[in-house]
């Protein structure tokens, strides 16, 4: 636990499944106010979980639900007024929410290319964006999580538009960090490797292709969702506080080339 996280605020997209779901309830544990963001009615019920789980009744609220796709451009300025409405402020913003489809890359439509494009990369814009004019404004200290993958740095055949994304991501992100770091402003990426969430569900549920991901990981197990969010939650914190334009991996070594663990080569 992180005590200086208790009492602050956080932003975190597309929170109603999987990393930001997980990494939404962490900063909770920790005692922060959270505006949870998810994007369909299909899940706003399991948005409606964790407030159920940390509004007591009667007393000050901890979540806020706010429906939006961060893929528009109204997207992110409507987390922020919730956040500013209800908590006054944002010290951490996390930028989580992403998609991913496998297509060869000769076949591949180009809405989908420019679909994962607009969530992926676009939307980490536009979340960094609110964020960064509010800490400017302010003169905070802010924070800003974004979400890349190992595919920051590991070419993934079939996911081209994906990867591409995400190496968006890791430049995006470094830049930043370097334009607002003179303001103690952070901006770090976490780049998991595979982690259990509905993101892969379907794909883990076949146990040969599960066993084959885990052949592809040093350590041999799929991480889990909790890893991820002590991750964010020491990024958010001070523990980590002259931290910034780095990705930090969490992925069991699977960024370590794991083809050369006998030394071949
Ligand atoms: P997930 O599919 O379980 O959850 C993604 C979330 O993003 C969902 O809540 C979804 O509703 C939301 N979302 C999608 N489009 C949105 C939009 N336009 N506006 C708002 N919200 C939107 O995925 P996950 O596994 O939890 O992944 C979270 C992040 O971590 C993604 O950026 C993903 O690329 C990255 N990541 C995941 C893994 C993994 O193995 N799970 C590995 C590497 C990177």
């Amino acid at each position: 636990m992180y005590p200086d996280l208790n009492g602050k605020t956080a932003v975190v997209t597309g929170a109603s499944v999987g990393l930001g779901h997980g990494i939404a309830r962490r900063f909770l544990q920790e005692g922060m106010s959270v505006v949870v963001n998810f994007h369909s009615d299909k899940h706003r019920g399991e948005a409606q979980k964790l407030a159920d789980e940390f509004n007591a009744p009667g007393e000050t609220a901890h979540v806020v639900l706010v429906q939006a796709d961060i893929s528009q451009e109204d997207g992110a300025p409507k987390l922020r007024e919730a956040a500013l409405e209800h908590f006054g402020g944002i010290d951490v913003w996390v930028n989580n929410a992403g998609i991913e489809s496998r297509h060869p890359t000769h076949e591949l439509p180009l809405d989908v290319w420019e679909k994962t494009l607009a969530v992926n990369l676009t939307g980490v814009f536009l979340g960094s964006k609110a964020a960064l004019e509010h800490f400017v404004e302010q003169d905070r200290k802010g924070c800003i999580i974004n979400l890349s993958s190992v595919h920051e740095r590991i070419p993934w055949p079939t996911f081209a538009h994906y990867a591409a994304s995400k190496g968006g991501v890791k430049l995006f992100s470094e830049t930043i960090a370097l334009e607002y770091a003179h303001r103690g402003i952070r901006v770090n990426c976490i780049a998991p490797g595979a982690i259990e969430t509905p993101i892969n569900a379907e794909k883990f549920e076949d146990p040969e292709a599960r066993a084959q991901t885990e052949r592809m990981i040093p350590m041999h197990r799929i991480g889990t969702v909790e890893q991820v969010a002590a991750a964010a939650a020491w990024l958010a914190s001070d523990e980590s506080s002259y931290v910034t334009g780095t990705s930090l991996f969490v992925d069991g070594g699977m960024a370590l080339y794991p083809s050369f663990e006998r030394g071949d080569g």
